[in-house]
């Protein structure tokens, strides 16, 4: 055990807040937390019905009372809100209320929400209760995100043109669980201000700070473990690599596993979360493959719906997730659809007991099946190859017309792989077979350099498959 235990312990002995919670939340019967989440629900929908723009009015267009919507069952009625609504107007979703404490009101910070396509980032406002409530849900989240006093968490989130929600709450989770925390500072160079790090500067930050903890996009973990290998960077303290942003499949997990391994990490445990910064809050993993547990379901109510009808989905449907907001007091989102195809299961968790339901992690993402050549081609299976494969850095999926002069020519399917070591006939013709008896379609290969295909400071994630065919 490491010595933080006893402090931990005592860190845990924190009074629970009255009415707003239970203990031993994520055990607890479905029937008691639903009774909860019926209670603040309803609370929130009064406040929503008389303080919220945006709800106000769709609860008036819908011939809807606060009377109407007293439990989560009854949250149905409403329709489900899209990204695009709340992108359209982002301040007609922040909730202003005579009844507000001051507390509720008080704007802590504001956060952005990205990956929207417009580009255009979206303000979510975080109140001080909104913002007590977020470390509040750090400290009980048991083993599920296994951050103890003592522990240096590396913060290798991008620092951005606006605030992240991940890069802006990662001190906020550290302060909650005791931790400390240092920024690794990498993103592309500002206008003025040059402050950022390179990414070795970055690798250089978590062995001289001795950090214990590595969170951060996946992908982007995976890149600062290959970079401290190559450089003989000193990542003996870190025990645990906390992976967010973007789906990972089990190849690539077991992929940075080896590599933690491989240059002397203290441990290889991978912490899988799932999130988005609309939620304030995540959703985790307790063993591979588990599907992700919701860690605060007195904060926030998930569903699974269809997104054309609205209708709740019953369990191992797929649909898409979406979340309500309990007792949040700034920016309020009720059964706001994230965009993530999913299933729910409310079982008690077959590998840790917990009661809490879990969102299937591993379901195939529609974007996985194209078509080339008039086949369909499940590209789930290459890109678990790819990144399970020790001698392909980073690749990259491109389908494209045979002939560049000729948009109508045959589809031609390219791997660009970033090898880890000499590029040879041999590797790419291993490369092609391989990926032929998967596909059942002879790639072409070429090779490529590491930073053309996912340049760390330049993008959040890597893009994996490129589809350059003139569309329809
Ligand atoms: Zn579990």
């Amino acid at each position: 055990m490491s010595p933080a235990a006893p402090l931990a312990a005592a860190w845990e002995a924190a009074p629970l807040p009255e009415g707003w919670t239970l203990p031993d939340l994520l055990r607890r019967p479905q029937a008691e937390v639903r009774a909860l989440q019926d209670r603040l629900l309803a609370r929130t929908v009064e406040l929503c019905y008389d303080g919220h723009p945006y709800y106000a009015r769709i609860m008036r267009a819908e011939g809807l009372e606060p009377r109407h919507i007293r439990s989560v069952e009854d949250l149905t009625r409403l329709p489900p809100t899209s990204k695009e609504d709340f992108l359209n107007d982002p301040d007609a979703f922040v909730l202003d209320h005579p009844d507000l404490e001051q507390d509720e009101r008080t704007l802590w910070k504001v956060i952005y929400t990205s990956g929207t396509t417009t580009g255009l980032p979206a303000p979510i406002r975080i109140t001080t209760r909104d913002h007590y409530s977020y470390l509040w849900a750090c400290r009980r989240r048991e083993d599920l995100v296994p951050v103890v006093p003592g522990d240096v968490i590396a913060s290798l989130f991008p620092l951005t043109k606006f605030p992240m929600g991940a890069y802006a709450r990662a001190p906020d989770e550290a302060a909650a669980c005791g931790a400390g925390v240092v920024f690794g500072l990498t993103g592309r160079a500002g206008d003025v201000f040059d402050v950022h790090h390179a990414l070795d500067a970055a690798v250089a930050h978590v062995a001289r700070h001795r950090a214990t903890i590595l969170w951060g996009v996946a992908s982007f973990i995976r890149r600062v473990l290959i970079r401290a290998g190559e450089l003989g960077a000193d990542f003996g303290s870190v025990r645990m690599a906390m992976i967010t942003g973007e789906a990972t499949s089990p190849a690539m997990r077991a992929d940075m596993r080896r590599r933690m391994r491989e240059i002397g990490c203290a441990g290889d445990l991978i912490c899988n979360r799932y999130g988005s910064t609309e939620q304030g809050s995540s959703m985790v993993e307790c063993a591979e493959g588990s599907g992700f547990h919701a860690l605060a379901p007195d904060q926030v109510f998930h569903e699974v719906v269809d997104p054309d009808t609205g209708a709740r989905l019953p369990d191992g449907e797929a649909g898409q997730l979406a979340f309500t907001h309990l007792i949040k007091r700034g920016t309020v989102l009720l059964r706001y659809l994230i965009g993530d195809h999913v299933a729910i299961d409310h079982a008690p968790c077959p590998h840790c007991g917990r009661t809490s339901p879990r969102v299937a992690s591993n379901l195939t993402r529609t974007g996985d099946l194209v078509k080339v050549r008039g086949m369909l081609v499940n590209l789930r299976a290459l890109k678990d190859w790819l990144e399970a494969h020790p001698q392909a850095e980073e690749y990259q999926i491109v389908i494209r017309p045979e002939d560049p002069d000729d948009p109508f020519s045959m589809d031609a399917l390219v791997l660009r792989i970033a090898p880890s070591e000499p590029p040879s006939e041999a590797l790419a013709a291993a490369f092609a077979e391989a990926a032929a008896a998967r596909l059942h379609l002879r790639p072409g290969v070429e090779w490529a350099a590491r930073d053309e295909l996912f340049d760390p400071l330049r993008a959040v994630k890597p893009v994996r498959v490129v589809d350059r065919r003139p569309s329809g």
